[in-house]
């Protein structure tokens, strides 16, 4: 998922009119606080959040998934699937800049979202016969002046610089989620909707549900890994992408139903 300023077109086009970085091709570049154009992209961006974004996000800000999801964010659906796609609610007046950005910098920074990691590069995924494929872009935006500051990166080096492989891993289960509803043209009614929302998006609350319903009885899953979901938000994002795919699509390789 990429960030995009609003007057740019959808995610694909957009990085396909960009130069494709190979791997092990290099790109130079560095962003601090003495670029002459330091926070000049954290503003009128149509920046998509993952579930791990809005959960990592979601912890720094100290608030529940509810107020966060409401405060912070827009929500929307993918058009062809119906999945929902939350994106970050921008300021209100002229400048409409993030609600994170101050003159000294990004206030979440540890917990910026992937694409806010991944920037300047693009990254776009597509599933073939079944194998997640990666490409990144380097996205040259004339306002930038990182691509004159050193050093040089590979897509591999930037990737583990800005700690992108839990982002890049969760985000790349959702896809195969989405993937798997095109392949099979479903498109979510809105329970389902609600459903991924809640599993994926409202950790909190999903935590709440999973006891009220006493979901663990139903599903094969071992104690430890049921107290494991419980207390840690990652594992429950994990079991949720999970259950998920169980709930709209019958099965899951990892969790299955014990007593129907
Ligand atoms: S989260 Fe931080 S880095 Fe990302 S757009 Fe907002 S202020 Fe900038
Ligand atoms: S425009 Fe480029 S160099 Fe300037 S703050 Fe943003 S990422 Fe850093």
């Amino acid at each position: 998922m990429t960030a995009q300023h609003n007057d740019v077109d959808t995610t694909q086009e957009f990085l396909d009119s960009m130069p494709e970085l190979k791997q092990g091709e290099k790109f130079q570049f560095a962003c601090h606080p003495g670029v002459a154009c330091f926070n000049a992209c954290c503003s009128d961006l149509r920046m998509p959040l993952s579930p791990y974004d809005v959960l990592q996000l979601r912890q720094e800000t100290g608030q529940g998934s509810e107020g966060f999801i409401k405060a912070f964010t827009r929500v929307e659906t993918y058009p062809n699937t119906n999945f929902p796609i939350l994106y970050m609610k921008m300021t209100d007046g002229p400048a409409r800049t993030c609600p994170f950005v101050s003159q000294a910098g990004c206030q979440v920074y540890p917990h910026r979202s992937a694409a806010c990691r991944t920037y300047p590069l693009g990254r776009a995924t597509r599933v073939d016969n079944g194998e997640l494929v990666e490409q990144y872009f380097i996205i040259a935006e004339q306002h930038c002046h990182g691509f004159s500051e050193e050093p040089v990166w590979t897509s591999a080096e930037w990737l583990q610089d800005q700690e992108l492989i839990p982002y890049n891993h969760f985000g790349d289960r959702y896809t195969r989620l989405m993937a798997r509803a095109i392949e099979k043209e479903m498109v979510l009614s809105q329970k389902q909707l609600t459903l991924c929302l809640l599993a994926l998006y409202e950790l909190d609350r999903f935590g709440d549900f999973i006891q009220g319903v006493n979901l663990f009885a139903r599903l094969n899953v071992p104690e430890e890994e049921q107290q494991r979901i419980l207390e840690n938000e990652e594992a429950r994002l994990s079991f949720g992408l999970d259950w998920v795919e169980l709930v709209l699509f019958g099965d899951n390789e990892r969790l299955q139903v014990v007593n129907p």
